[in-house]
């Protein structure tokens, strides 16, 4: 019988299982449905990056003699349409664990139940789906290290080639995939599966090695980039840990740990919805915080007067993505010396973030903040100038997103003349002082 292969996150043909049974089924009609409730609230990065990666694997396609086939509207009622234009009996998808996700798909279930078509889950974007991993008690891990040992104990199926031969179907009517212009500036990063694979390969062969040494340094900047690859599903995780098998090295086990904390916060948000807009530990809910007022736009806009800080919010700015070492030191800038809540940082960073994805951003969050699973205790607060130092400790980095500062003598820490000569703010916060205010509030949180 026809199919329905419906891509969301997975828009690739190689180590696709749900594509691979919808071949199986018969003739397959590939679907994109436009939904204006994920694309509304999307930054333009990742509205951009979306669209390259469906160009991307429309050309795949049409070197098959076929195309993608784009629809826009409510999900629930396009598969219908789509499936019914081409009398398909099934619609195959990559399981979705996220809290829209699921939800919309209960209601895509429902309306095309209602239509006697069936909704079919193979697979997910993990390597191991949400849900799956338990403890002795049949709970699930609160804490990341013994989750990862039982996820790698249960393990993951090899990854399976892209069909061959097969026969496609397309609709008349659909639409054309939006073109989304990149503000000035912003650095365009390849979109699709073949530039997927390409980094991917690029990075074991010349950088895994050395992974654990490296990942820290912003100045070096060699970590994968691979995390918008693995947002859109260009490429699966399991094709990463299966190139990662075999051979060990402190690199590619590291490597491999970061690929289990993507997957242990899509299960921490699977079994708790709500933290993705709540704290995970209610009790930080009562801690006092500042209303995001002219330090959170400071904070934004780079103009903390704190090098490292402003460097990683304009690299933010320019390029859509940000290091992961500065995510965590500007997070916990916001956080901890300026005392607003995360929540309004994470939106922030998903509203310009292109790899931007609400489990690993809002737990990595919730993780800065203290108030998350595993978090990082709460009283281990950055000096962001030590961490500076300690991860720039040429000021490279700093020198690339702040220009300004390119001939001072300390770019970590300027001196008064040198940021009146060059026109770099003074410290918006004295750190030592917040510090101690971010003790207080937590102590009375704990009382
Ligand atoms: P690499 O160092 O090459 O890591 C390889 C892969 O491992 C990444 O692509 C990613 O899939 C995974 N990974 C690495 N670190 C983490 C982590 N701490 N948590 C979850 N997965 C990880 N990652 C996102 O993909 N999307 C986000 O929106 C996001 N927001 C974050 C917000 C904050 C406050 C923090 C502290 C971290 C966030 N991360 C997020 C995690 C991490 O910063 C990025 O995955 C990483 O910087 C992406 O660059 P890379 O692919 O070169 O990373």
């Amino acid at each position: 019988d026809p199919a329905v292969m419906w891509f969301r996150r997975d828009l690739r043909l190689a180590d696709n299982p749900a594509l691979v049974s919808a071949s199986e089924a018969g003739p397959v009609l590939p679907l994109f449905v436009l939904d204006p409730a994920l694309w509304g609230p999307s930054g333009v990065s990742r509205r951009w990056y979306l669209t390259e990666s469906l160009r991307s694997l429309d050309a795949s396609l049409r070197r098959r003699r076929t195309s993608l086939s784009v629809v826009r509207g409510k999900p629930e009622r396009q598969v219908v349409l789509a499936a019914q234009a081409v009398d398909a009996t099934r619609v195959f998808v990559a399981e979705d664990f996220g809290p829209y996700g699921r939800e919309r798909d209960e209601r895509v279930e429902e309306a095309l139940d209602a239509a006697g078509i069936e909704l079919v889950r193979v697979g997910s974007p993990y390597a191991v789906a949400p849900g799956t991993v338990v403890n002795g008690s049949g709970k699930n891990y609160q804490v990341f290290t013994p989750f990862s040992r039982a996820w790698a104990d249960i393990g993951w199926e090899e990854p399976c080639a892209a069909p061959t031969g097969g026969s496609w179907l397309e609709l008349d009517s659909t639409v054309e995939i939006p073109t989304v212009d990149l503000p000035d500036g912003l650095e365009p990063p390849a979109a699709g599966e073949a530039a997927a694979a390409q980094r991917w390969a690029d990075f074991v062969d010349a950088d895994v090695t050395d992974y654990d040494d490296e990942r820290d340094r912003p100045d070096h900047d060699r970590t994968s980039r691979m995390s918008t690859h693995l947002k859109y599903g260009e490429i699966h995780p399991r094709t990463i840990l299966a190139d990662l098998a075999g051979s060990g090295g402190k690199g590619r086990t590291t490597y491999r740990t970061e690929i289990a904390w993507r997957e242990f916060y899509a299960d921490v948000l699977f079994r708790r919805p709500d933290s993705a807009r709540d704290y995970y530990k209610p009790e930080f809910a009562r801690m006092s915080y500042a209303s995001p007022g002219d330090d959170f736009d400071a904070w934004r806009e780079g103009r903390t007067g704190f090098p490292i800080v402003d460097a990683g919010m304009r690299q933010l700015a320019a390029s859509g993505w940000m290091h992961n070492r500065l995510r965590m030191i500007t997070a916990s800038f916001l956080v901890k010396d300026l005392h607003v809540e995360w929540q309004h940082g994470a939106r922030h960073f998903l509203g310009l973030l292109a790899d931007g994805d609400l489990a690993s951003n809002n737990h990595g969050w919730q993780w800065v903040a203290g108030s998350g699973t595993d978090a990082s205790p709460y009283f281990r607060i950055f000096n962001p100038t030590t961490q500076g130092k300690k991860f720039d400790p040429r000021g490279d980095y700093i020198r690339r997103w702040v220009p300004e500062l390119a001939d001072v003598a300390d770019p970590h820490d300027p001196s008064p003349d040198d940021r009146d000569r060059v026109d770099y703010p003074h410290p918006l916060v004295d750190h030592k002082a917040e510090r101690q205010e971010a003790l207080d509030r937590y102590a009375e949180i704990k009382q």
